[in-house]
């Protein structure tokens, strides 16, 4: 009997895997899921049955134990099939890591990391807020705590796939007297919320995200306010994490605009034997373009996972490593209108088309959003702020 498959170990057969996932399920609902804007169920329950949900949750709590690295690379392959499944993924994971490194002590959490590995539980986010916008370290909401129960309302403009998350990490003040940037982060789980609506998403791009605005209003034990400061969360965790896994599946969204690129110039080829289209020159500079936007992305999972297994927080608080974060957002967000745009040029009209094989629409509108997923300029103007003062490395 041979031994069973650790997708740790092998994570090229789980990659495998993943691609079928994207070819079978991913890709044969991309189009409708972006024509309704509608969630991706079929493809969100084909993660679930791969048990993909839990790939981050360390090994002993059944989960795979996956690192960033590792997680990253599977958006990418998703971002290969649907952008809007991919962002689903990746922004599940971010909250998976908030609990998974912030609070292993509490056994409330614990238990539920193994809830999610037996139920592959899906986790949303509500940091954007009516009056603070996409500023991550204000709340004008404040959690209520009464003996054991707390009590949250948040007026939140934007939660993607809210409607369809089982658990929803949300920020606010630590208390109703505390000042805006005193933050901490509460999970609020299904049947202990209402949502009332406050917007719908019709949107230009990642129309399967399904991030309409709501209102929350819930309740719970104190147990589910995450212990310790959210800034300290947002630093060592959300915002490389988010960097990374995003700038992953974006960097899928290139690769299939590239692919249908190679696509288009192969056939092209065809047609006149001996040649080289001129196209097939364009195509050798998006491949180049592409490969910077991968190895950036990948060169930053890598760091952040050395540096989180040699457990040194302290290195996240650094301004070159906030820096450099920031910079990969910034560049992976341009580089992906890019590379579309590059992909545009060789397939022509037929990559215009949003009826031909060759159609980019998708990928462009998808691309577009990726300099607002926290306003490009807020973060050029955090790192502006940050290199007045940093020595260099
Ligand atoms: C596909 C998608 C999914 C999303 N999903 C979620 C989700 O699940 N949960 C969630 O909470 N949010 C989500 N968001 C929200 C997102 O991450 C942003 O925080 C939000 O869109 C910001 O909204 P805004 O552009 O109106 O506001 P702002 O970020 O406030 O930007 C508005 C304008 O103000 C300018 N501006 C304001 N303040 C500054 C400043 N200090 N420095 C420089 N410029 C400034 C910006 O440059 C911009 O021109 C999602 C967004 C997208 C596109």
């Amino acid at each position: 009997m041979s031994a069973p498959y650790k997708p740790k170990e092998d994570f090229d057969r789980l990659l495998r895997e993943v691609h079928e996932i994207g070819k079978s399920v991913l890709r044969v609902h991309a189009a409708d899921v972006d024509a309704k804007a509608r969630f991706p169920e079929e493809s969100i329950n084909a993660m679930r049955e791969a048990r993909l949900l839990s790939a981050y949750v360390p090994e002993e709590y059944g989960g795979m134990g996956l690192n960033v690295a590792q997680v990253g690379k599977i958006c990418e392959v998703l971002g290969q099939y649907c952008g809007s499944s991919a962002m689903i993924y990746a922004m599940h994971k971010i909250q998976v890591a908030c609990v998974v490194h912030h609070v292993q002590d509490s056994e409330y959490f614990r238990n539920y990391l193994r809830e999610l590995v037996a139920d592959q539980r899906l986790m949303a986010s509500a940091t954007t807020e009516i009056g603070t916008g996409g500023d991550l370290r204000s709340s004008v909401c404040a959690v209520e705590i009464d003996g054991e129960t707390f009590s949250l309302t948040k007026k939140a403009p934007v939660i993607s796939y809210g409607e369809h998350a089982d658990e929803i990490l949300v920020t606010c003040r630590r208390a109703p007297d505390a000042p805006a940037n005193e933050q901490v982060h509460v999970m609020v789980r299904k049947g202990e919320y209402t949502a009332v609506p406050l917007s719908n998403w019709d949107t230009m791009g990642f129309r399967g995200t399904c991030s309409s605005g709501f209102e929350l209003t819930s309740s719970g034990h104190v147990q589910q306010i995450l212990p310790g400061p959210f800034s300290d969360i947002l630093g060592q965790t959300m915002h490389p994490y988010s960097h990374i896994v995003w700038g992953s599946l974006w960097s899928g969204i290139a690769m299939d605009a590239v692919n249908n690129a190679r696509a288009f110039v192969r056939a092209e080829a065809r047609k006149t034997p001996g040649e080289t289209p001129i196209s097939a020159i364009r195509l050798a500079e998006a491949d180049k373009v592409l490969q910077e936007m991968r190895h950036n992305v990948t060169a930053l999972a890598r760091e952040y996972d050395e540096l989180r297994s040699r457990n040194c927080a302290s290195a996240f608080e650094e301004f070159g490593f906030s820096i450099r974060t920031n910079n990969l957002k910034l560049s992976c967000s341009q580089l992906l209108v890019d590379i579309v745009g590059r992909a545009m040029l060789i397939c022509g009209i037929s990559g215009y088309r949003n009826d031909s094989k060759f159609s980019l629409a998708r990928h462009l509108r998808d691309a577009y959003g990726a300099a607002l997923m926290v306003n490009n300029d807020r973060i050029l103007k955090l790192n502006a702020t940050m290199l007045m003062v940093h020595k260099g490395e």
